[in-house]
This record gives C-alpha cells, structure tokens and sequence, in this order.
C-alpha cells in the first residue's frame, strides 16, 4: 500500500509537535503546548506516485505503556526525536528503541531515524553532532540534526524515511 504510519518519539518539549506541524502546516510556535496524542495526514510524492504519511504525535515520556505499545505495533517507521540542548533528552530515548526493537524484532527491517532536534540554538548545545552520529550507528539507525524553528531538514526527515521504507 501507499500509506505510510509514521510514530514521533522523544521526551517531552524537545520538538516533536513542532516539527510535524513545520512539516504539516508550515507553522512554527515559540509556546510550548503539551499533547495528548494526535494524528496528521500528509500527502508526499515518491517513486513517481503519491504516498500519504500518516504521523502520529505522541506525548512524550507521559505516554501510558499500552498505548506506546499499541502505537509501534502500528507504526511502519519512526522518527526518535531529542534536542541538541540536552543530553538528558538522548538517554531517555533508548527504552523507546529497545521496546521498538522489541516489538518489531529487527530495526533494520523497519525504518528509524534519529533527530536531533534544535540544531538552531548552537550557544546551548550539549550534543556534540558526532555523538547524535554514534549513537545512530550503534542503534543501526540513520540521522539528521533538525530545527523546526528554521525549518532546517524537516522535509528532508520525512522525505528520507520513506526512502528508506522504499528501499527496504
Ligand atoms: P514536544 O513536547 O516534543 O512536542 O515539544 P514542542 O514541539 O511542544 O516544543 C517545545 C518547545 O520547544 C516550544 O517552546 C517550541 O517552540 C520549542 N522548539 C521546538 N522546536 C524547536 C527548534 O527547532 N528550535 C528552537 N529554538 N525551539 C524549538
Ligand atoms: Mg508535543
């Protein structure tokens, strides 16, 4: 089929809602609205066709268990989201991957890509690029520092994840 269900990961505040209403609407807000869950269709060409992404929103870290299992035994790709402003924001990531290795038996049969998010707010940093790179190599993943504020990769993320659904 060409529908494609994409899963958005990471502890909360570090950007996924903004980055998949960059994505989805163009829009950007400095305000910090906590999500329940919510889901957004994207129409996206690929392979001469069309493919529509659907992209769930997640709550971050206060996501009930069986809803966070549910959610990956849905989702064909997902996106793991941190910012670059904490390192804290990475470490939370990994029982996400490891249930989502858990549940899907082999990531690289299905798609991740871990982002680095806020890639703009260079004087706050606290991940080092080739860190987000490592842990990307170990979790056998690809990478991408973003920034929904300026719109740095967003379409590039979502571009590349169903290159790499395509590809499988
Ligand atoms: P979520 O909890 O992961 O969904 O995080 P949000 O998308 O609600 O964003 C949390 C806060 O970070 C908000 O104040 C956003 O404006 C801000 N934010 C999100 N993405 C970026 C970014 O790329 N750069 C900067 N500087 N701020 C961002
Ligand atoms: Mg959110």
């Amino acid at each position: 089929s060409n529908d494609y269900r994409v899963v958005v990961f990471g502890a909360g505040g570090v950007g996924k809602s903004s980055l998949v209403l960059r994505f989805v609407k163009g829009t950007f807000r400095e305000s910090y609205i906590p999500t329940v869950e919510d889901t957004y269709r994207q129409v996206i060409s690929c392979d001469k066709s069309i493919c529509t992404l659907q992209i769930t929103d997640t709550t971050g870290s206060h996501q009930f268990p069986a809803m966070q299992r549910l959610s990956i035994s849905k989702g064909h790709a997902f996106v793991l989201v941190y910012s670059i402003t904490s390192r804290q924001s990475l470490e939370e990531l990994k029982p996400i991957y490891e249930q989502v290795c858990q549940i899907k038996g082999d990531v690289e049969t299905c798609p991740v890509m871990l982002v680095g998010n806020k890639c703009d707010e260079t004087s706050a940093r606290e991940v080092e690029t080739p860190d987000g790179e490592a842990t990307s190599k170990k979790w056998k993943c690809a990478f991408m520092e973003t920034s929904a504020k300026t719109n740095h990769n967003v379409k590039e993320l979502f571009q590349e994840l169903l290159n790499l659904e395509k590809r499988r």
